[in-house]
């Protein structure tokens, strides 16, 4: 595998590009936004430069890394690619679509398509290309040229032969790998975002402050982060979306959104990216 195609130019599509390019493979990035791509390419000589002066890397090397990356707004280009990684906006009806579009559009037929979603059933995705054998899910995690794991979610048609070779991409990206069967929130997810609800509960019932609750989860467990403050960077929206699938998916009450969370979006309190949520930023 040389020739990678990464759809969607978002946070997560130009670090999936950045890591790829950087290990010596070709990269051709798709969005619908001119601008999505612009600023992509931007971000990714960004944080390459910030790579070189922490060391990481030679800065020599950063026109070489930039040269492998190619950017266009026509999935027509991506017809000769080996592996395509999907990173568009989290949204199943979009990206049956684009499976559908992809799966017409890569005339290789041995070629992977991969999934980068975080929440939407790998099978589901598959059923809407001609090759469910060669449909998996590759959830990296945000930020990717900094995070360690990559999830891989093997749907119920995916090949063994399939499953081997992204295990081998994962192994040359110097990433490690954790494997899920495909059900809603994979591993990561599934045990993150009942965490996170769990400690908007405990805010929400007046246990504690929010301060108190990161407080005493981030030095009582060792995590870098408490649970509130990770959900503001995460983004409050995505956190309540993700509860949901898992509430829709299982059936069990036992997931159900908190009620302080579902308010908090209706307010529009989306974390980080709105200048509030769990916190004022
Ligand atoms: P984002 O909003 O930053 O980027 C999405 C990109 O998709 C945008 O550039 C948009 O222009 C593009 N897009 C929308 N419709 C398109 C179309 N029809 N064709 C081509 N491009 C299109 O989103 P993101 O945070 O990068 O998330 C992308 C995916 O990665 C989602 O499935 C998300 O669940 C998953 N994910 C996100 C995170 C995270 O922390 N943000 C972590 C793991 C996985």
């Amino acid at each position: 595998m040389t020739h990678i195609g990464v759809l969607g130019a978002g946070q997560m599509g130009n670090g999936i590009a950045h890591v790829f390019a950087q290990k010596g493979f070709r990269v051709i990035l798709f969005d619908i936004s001119q601008e999505q791509l612009a600023k992509a390419l931007k971000t990714i000589q960004a944080n390459l430069e910030r790579q070189a002066k922490k060391g990481a890397i030679e800065s020599s090397v950063i026109p070489e890394i930039m040269g492998r990356i190619s950017s266009t707004t026509s999935m027509a280009d991506l017809a000769g690619v080996d592996l395509a990684i999907e990173a568009v906006t989290e949204n199943e009806s979009l990206k049956l679509s684009i499976f559908k579009q992809l799966d017409e559009t890569v005339t290789n037929k041995n070629a992977i398509l991969a999934s980068n979603t975080s929440s939407i059933p790998i099978t589901k995705i598959a059923s809407a290309t001609s090759r469910p054998d060669r449909v998996i899910g590759m959830h990296f995690m945000n930020p990717v040229p900094v995070m360690a794991l990559v999830e891989v979610i093997r749907g119920h048609a995916t090949s063994d032969e399939t499953f081997a070779t992204i295990a081998e991409a994962i192994t040359t990206l110097g990433k490690e790998m954790a494997v899920s069967q495909d059900y809603p929130g994979f591993i990561v997810n599934r045990i993150l975002i009942p965490m996170i609800n769990e400690a908007a509960f405990a805010l929400y019932e007046g246990i504690a402050t929010a301060e108190d609750i990161d407080k005493g989860m981030k030095l009582g467990t060792n995590q870098p982060m408490g649970p509130l403050t990770l959900a503001d960077f995460i983004g409050l929206d995505t956190v309540l979306a993700i509860a949901n699938v898992l509430y829709d998916g299982f059936k069990d009450p036992k997931y159900r959104p908190c009620p302080l969370l579902v308010k908090m979006v209706n307010a529009g309190y989306y974390g980080r990216k709105s200048g509030r949520g769990f916190y004022q930023y």
